[in-house]
C-alpha cells in the first residue's frame, strides 16, 4: 500500500469515524424521552457562599437605677413620677427583676391614679373661683379708706349662685347709710362706695343737700335675669349687682329712681347720677331701658368680651 492510499484510507476511516460521531446525538433521542432529573448545579464557589448571618448586638443592660424611673413616666403623669420612682427602686434590686417588672401584666396595677382633686377646686367651691378675686386683701383695704362700713360674712352659695366672700356693707363714705344692708363682693361694694362720692357731689350741687342713704332693692338674690328662671343668671347671684330704688338726704324729701319731668332739678340729679354710674359699673340700667328697671336702677360687674359696657 502506497503512503498516498494510507493516507486516504485514514483519511476515510477519520471521516467515518466523524460520521459515526455525528450520528451519535441523531439515535440518542428515543432515549432522551425518559424525563430526566436536572442534572445538579455545580458547587457554588467558596467566595460566593453568603457569609453565616452575624448575631445582633443587644442593647447594654439598662442599669438598676434607672430601670424604675422612665418606666413611671410612661403610665404616668409627670407629676407622679418622683413619688413612683422611689417605691420601685428599691424592689428592682436586679437588672432582671427590673425587666420582669416591666414585661409582667401583673405590674399594670400599679399604674399610679391621678391625685385627688383639691376640694378648692370642686363642687360649689369651683364655681366660685370664676367670680371671687384670688385675694380680696387689697379690696378690702381700698374699701375702709373710702369710709364703709362692712363686715365679712360666711360665703354664700346655692346651685350655681356663689359668692366665697360677701360683705354685709351697712354704709358709705360720710355716712351715707345703706338701707338695708348690702350683701356685696368687694369689688361690688367698692364700686358702689366710689360711685356714692359722686352722688353726694350731685346733691350738693343739685339740691344743696347732703346725700344721706341709699335705697337698696336686692343685691345678693340667687336668680335668673330679670327674675327670669330660664334667662342666664343675673349678677345679683354672684353679689355683684345692687338695685338702687331711691336716694335720702339730710334735708329734702327722698327721691324715688323714676322717669322724672325732664328739665325738673330731680330729673337732672337722676340722670347725673346714672350717667355717673357708668364709670364705675359695667351695666347700668334703670327706667326707660326695658320695663324690668322702669322704678330702679340696676348695676352690676358683669365682665363683657372686650372690656363692653351696657350702659343705658
Ligand atoms: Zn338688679
Amino acid at each position: 500500500m502506497s503512503p498516498l492510499s494510507l493516507a486516504r484510507l485514514l483519511g476515510v476511516g477519520i471521516g467515518l469515524a466523524l460520521v459515526q460521531a455525528g450520528a451519535e446525538p441523531a439515535k440518542s433521542p428515543p432515549a432522551a424521552t425518559v424525563p430526566l432529573p436536572p442534572p445538579a448545579p455545580p458547587a457554588r464557589p467558596n467566595d460566593l457562599v453568603a457569609p453565616a448571618p452575624q448575631v445582633t448586638p443587644l442593647p447594654p443592660e439598662r442599669p438598676p437605677e434607672l430601670a424604675g424611673g422612665s418606666d413611671a413616666k410612661a403610665v404616668a403623669p409627670p407629676k407622679e413620677a418622683p413619688s413612683e420612682a422611689p417605691k420601685q427602686a428599691p424592689k428592682d434590686a436586679s437588672d432582671q427583676n427590673a425587666k420582669e417588672a416591666k414585661d409582667a401584666p401583673a405590674a399594670q396595677p400599679e399604674t399610679p391614679l391621678p391625685p385627688a382633686r383639691p376640694p378648692e377646686l370642686s363642687g360649689e367651691a369651683a364655681l366660685a373661683l370664676k367670680v371671687s378675686a384670688p385675694d380680696d386683701t387689697a379690696c378690702l383695704r381700698r374699701l375702709e379708706r373710702l369710709g364703709a362700713r362692712f363686715e365679712a360674712m360666711a360665703a354664700l352659695g346655692n346651685g350655681q349662685c356663689s359668692a366665697p366672700r360677701p360683705l354685709s356693707v351697712t354704709a358709705l363714705a360720710d355716712g351715707v347709710a345703706l338701707e338695708p344692708a348690702a350683701t356685696l363682693s368687694c369689688r361690688a361694694a367698692e364700686a358702689l362706695a366710689r360711685w356714692t362720692t359722686e352722688v353726694q357731689v350731685a346733691a350738693r350741687e343739685t339740691f344743696d343737700d347732703g346725700l344721706k342713704s341709699l335705697n337698696l332693692g336686692g343685691t345678693y338674690v340667687c336668680r335668673g335675669q330679670n327674675h327670669d328662671t330660664d334667662a342666664k343668671l343675673s349678677e345679683h347671684s354672684f353679689a355683684n349687682a345692687i338695685d338702687v330704688m331711691g336716694y335720702g338726704f339730710a334735708k329734702r324729701a327722698g327721691l324715688k329712681v323714676t322717669a322724672s319731668p325732664a328739665g325738673s332739678p330731680e330729673a337732672a340729679f337722676l340722670d347725673r347720677v346714672r350717667a355717673s354710674a357708668c364709670g364705675f359699673f359695667r351695666t347700668v340700667l334703670g327706667p326707660g331701658s326695658d320695663a324690668a328697671h322702669g322704678n330702679h336702677l340696676h348695676l352690676d360687674l358683669r365682665e363683657r368680651n372686650a372690656g363692653h359696657r351696657l350702659c343705658q
